[in-house]
């Protein structure tokens, strides 16, 4: 059995992606960085398909806390798979904003991503296998009023991943990004209640997505059906904007 790991996999799109990743026979390791319960309940969600699974706490802003998680991982068999998932909004127009709120969004959706991409990359190049996948966002092409450093955040998550599948491809390891839409999940609560026909208008398919609908990609990309897939970015919004 080979082990994936799903920073953020307690909630919303990272719960569903580590179902998938279960349902596909992964062990898979649920990092999360607070909330106990819901990372208990993803566990046994994922455990009801059949696959074995564990939560691991750490945020992933913070390296030496990533590095024990990784360590913990080794115990579990080798590492396939990395999705990194886990992700923050602090949604503030530019003037009102502090260097605070940015570095923290900054922190977590940009370098959270590259500290568990080191630790990844160093344990999936000697095996000389693994598959990563990134969230980035609708946002990082078509950012919304008082998302400059969520936008930032994931513009560079998008230019990250494509460097880094250039860096793994000779040891034969995908790297890939994922861009959802508007995903009914928590981090969306906010706007679904501003202004639901708003949001709907800007969506070709007249809906919001639902986690399960990233996961089926997430997981698509993890497995060996895109062994020709490297260095892309997925979109997965219904169609956001093109009207
Ligand atoms: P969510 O419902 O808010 O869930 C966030 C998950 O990330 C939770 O499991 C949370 O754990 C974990 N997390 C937050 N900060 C963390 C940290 N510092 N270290 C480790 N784990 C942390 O978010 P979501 O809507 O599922 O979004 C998942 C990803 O998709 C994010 O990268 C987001 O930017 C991206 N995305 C979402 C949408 C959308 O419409 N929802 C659209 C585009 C992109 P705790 O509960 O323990 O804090």
């Amino acid at each position: 059995m080979t082990v994936a790991f799903v920073t953020g996999g307690s909630r919303g799109i990272g719960r569903a992606i580590s179902i998938e990743l279960g349902r596909r026979g992964f062990v898979v390791a649920i990092n999360y960085a607070r909330d106990d319960v819901a990372a208990a309940e993803a566990v046994t969600a994922v455990e009801a398909t059949g696959a074995r699974a564990l939560a691991i706490r750490a945020d992933v802003s913070d390296p030496a806390a990533i590095e024990v998680a990784f360590t913990e991982l080794d115990a579990l068999g080798p590492l396939s798979v990395l999705v990194c998932n886990a992700g923050i909004t602090r949604d503030t127009l530019l003037g009102a904003s502090t260097q605070v709120d940015f570095s923290r969004v900054l922190g977590v959706n940009l370098l959270g991503v590259v500290t568990c991409c080191r630790e990844a990359s160093r344990r999936m190049v000697s095996r000389r296998a693994g598959a990563i996948v990134t969230l980035s966002s609708v946002a990082a092409q078509r950012p919304g009023r008082g998302q400059s450093n969520y936008a930032a955040s994931k513009g560079a998550v998008e230019a990250f991943t494509r460097a880094l599948a250039v860096e793994l491809a000779p040891r034969s390891i995908r790297v890939n990004a994922v861009a959802p839409g508007i995903i009914d999940t928590a981090m969306t609560e906010e706007l679904q209640a501003l202004a639901p026909e708003k949001l709907v208008e800007r969506i070709l398919v007249k809906r919001l997505g639902r986690p399960e609908e990233v996961a089926k990609v997430v997981g698509f990309l993890c497995s060996n059906d895109a062994s020709y897939v490297t260095g892309q970015v997925w979109n997965v919004d219904g169609g956001f904007k093109l009207e």
